[in-house]
């Protein structure tokens, strides 16, 4: 199966991407653990981006379409297809949200993303409140920057749940804890593979 777990900074994701792969391995399932941006060349030159300094948006958004095709082709549909399950933090929702947010028409980043890229089997939707996912981030202080980052959190918030009644989207409340979210979505996996 294709997992996918999204959801705004602070919602943990990363975490869970690696219990729900540890927990699948350990009761004998081949799962890999997996990202994007990707390891792939593409990837790693968005990765560096973050730090050093970003792209231009157009460039930026073309670079995420070039990573996403050769992680697609080259792991992602290797993986399916040799029975092993893909659980990948991140995916094209994240390009809908926060290249959306940057100012591209997100109904068009979901049609162009969908032409290539297989739809989940799940997806995860870690989901919090903005406050709440700041607060974890720990951004107070900058009172300018936290606005700003709070309205495009917010619409990456947004972008995330408009997704939420698609057959395979799971909508995970991330308030609790790292334990009661993992015991959660293993439950909501194993549903789905067996
Ligand atoms: O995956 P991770 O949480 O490390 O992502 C860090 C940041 O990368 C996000 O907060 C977001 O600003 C940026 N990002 C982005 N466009 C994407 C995916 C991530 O701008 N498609």
């Amino acid at each position: 199966l294709l997992i996918v777990v999204e959801g705004i900074d602070g919602t943990g994701k990363s975490s869970q991407v690696k219990m729900l792969a540890d927990a699948l391995r350990s009761i004998g399932e081949d799962a890999l653990q997996d990202r994007e941006p990707s390891d792939g060349p593409f990837g790693k030159i968005l990765r560096a981006s973050m730090t050093e300094g970003r792209f231009s948006p157009d460039a930026e958004l073309e670079m995420f379409h070039k990573d996403r095709r050769q992680h697609v082709n080259d792991v992602i549909l290797p993986a399916l297809e040799a029975g092993t399950h893909v659980v990948l933090d991140r995916y094209y929702f994240s390009t809908m949200a926060y290249q959306g947010a940057n100012g591209f028409d997100v109904a068009e980043l979901r049609e162009t993303n969908e032409s290539f890229a297989p739809a989940p089997d799940i997806l995860f939707i870690l989901d919090l409140d903005v406050d709440q996912a700041l607060e974890r981030i720990g951004t107070r202080g900058d009172e300018a920057n936290e606005f700003e980052q709070r309205d495009a959190l917010q619409f990456c918030r947004d972008v995330f749940l408009s997704v939420k009644d698609e057959s395979y989207a799971r909508v995970i409340d991330s308030s609790p804890s790292i334990e009661t979210i993992h015991a959660e979505m293993l439950k909501l996996a194993l549903a789905e593979i067996h």
